[in-house]
């Protein structure tokens, strides 16, 4: 099986509830998501999906993504997309750095992989663990008041894991924390997540404030140095995310004891031969586990369902259904979000097939 072809589609993914935003006033309305295909020899096709969470939140852009294909898809004309660590090798002689490039080409052939084999990408992965894989709602940053009106809401679609979006004002974000909090059950998992945008002396204050609450810590501040001070003085589980950006800062940060839960994202690793790697060394080391990406639609909720499916499911701690968020479906027979929880696919590869009367014209074509 060889590749021909490596093709793009950008599709605009406008949110149900209008904006999504978090620390430092940043937000999104609309999502620009790009729909990578891989082509072969033998008339089957791979899917993949790279969606950033705007130009403002990992060194990553949509854009980038469009130009990095076309950059790099010359290199792969030709290869056999079956052999993955081959391919992830010609990619990183080719283009140093520019993971999230990277992560939809090699979706797309794990996607090959099933195709060919017959067998859904979770099982490729290591095997299906469980009936379902459980999801977290992230709470868009608002007025304390607002974010909990919201959770009533949320609990009904089933969610039992919420991600509140702090990072703000800090006196404001011990609000929403408590109010958060003041909503759920004691069952119920709550995570504070700043996404970097608390200086240290403003986290230290916040965990300070909150801490007769029962709530995770996630990325508080901007450098692993930061965050590894701000851990040392709080007795709160800890989640690190924005800075887990590769193999290196898990092992330096398993090493420190800087977090009790990590945060992997597809694209911010490179892709799923990537993510496999940290994943399956988390397992290892005892480390628990979001699994998710930047964000996406379809494809990449598929992508999630295959990767968190295939992990054990103590190391699970939660996963996104981002097609849930979003108002356009990019591809059939993704997977749909019953009573908080998404399975992974039977079909071979991913089980999807891109709605193409919503994919915008093609914009990137590499033969
Ligand atoms: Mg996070």
């Amino acid at each position: 099986m060889k590749i021909t072809r490596i093709f793009a589609h950008r599709v605009e993914l406008p949110l149900f509830e209008g904006t999504y935003k978090w620390s430092g006033g940043k937000s999104v309305t609309v999502f620009d998501s790009t729909i990578v295909g891989v082509e072969t020899d033998t008339g089957l096709v791979g899917y993949g999906e790279v969606c950033p969470l705007g130009p403002f939140y990992l060194p990553a852009y949509a854009e980038g993504v469009r130009a990095g294909l076309r950059e790099l898809g010359p290199h792969l004309i030709g290869m056999d997309p079956r052999e993955l660590a081959k391919l992830n090798h010609r990619m990183d002689a080719a283009l140093k750095g520019h993971p999230y490039v990277k992560s939809g080409i090699d979706i797309a052939c794990w996607d090959l992989l099933g195709k060919a084999t017959g067998l859904p990408v979770c099982v490729l992965m290591g095997g299906r663990f469980g009936e379902s894989v459980r999801l977290y709602r992230a709470i868009s940053q608002e007025s304390p008041d607002a974010m909990a009106a919201k959770v009533t809401g949320y609990r009904a679609e089933g969610y039992t894991r919420f991600q509140l979006k702090v990072g703000g004002d800090p006196d404001t974000d011990i609000e929403r924390i408590r109010a958060v909090r003041g909503m759920l059950l004691p069952t119920d998992r709550l995570v504070a997540d700043a996404n970097t945008g608390w200086t240290q002396h403003e986290a230290m204050r916040v965990v300070r404030a909150v801490r007769d609450i029962d709530v995770y810590i996630e990325q508080p501040c901007l450098s692993y140095e930061e965050c590894r001070s701000v851990r040392a003085h709080t007795d709160h589980p800890f989640v690190l995310d924005e800075n887990i950006d590769s193999l290196d800062m898990l092992l330096r940060a398993k090493a420190d004891l800087a977090m009790d839960v990590v945060n992997l994202k597809i694209s911010k690793l490179g892709g799923l031969s990537k993510i496999k790697q940290v994943r399956d060394l988390c397992v290892s080391m005892g480390i628990a586990m979001t699994l998710e990406d930047s964000w996406g639609g379809d494809i990449t909720t598929a992508a999630i369902a295959h990767l968190a499916h295939s992990t054990p499911e103590e190391f699970r701690f939660t996963s996104t259904d981002f097609n849930s968020y979003v108002t356009v479906s990019t591809a059939a027979n993704a997977p749909k979000r019953i009573n908080g929880f998404m399975a992974a696919s039977q079909a071979p590869g991913l089980g999807i097939e891109p709605n193409w009367n919503v994919l915008g014209p093609r914009v990137v074509n590499v033969t």
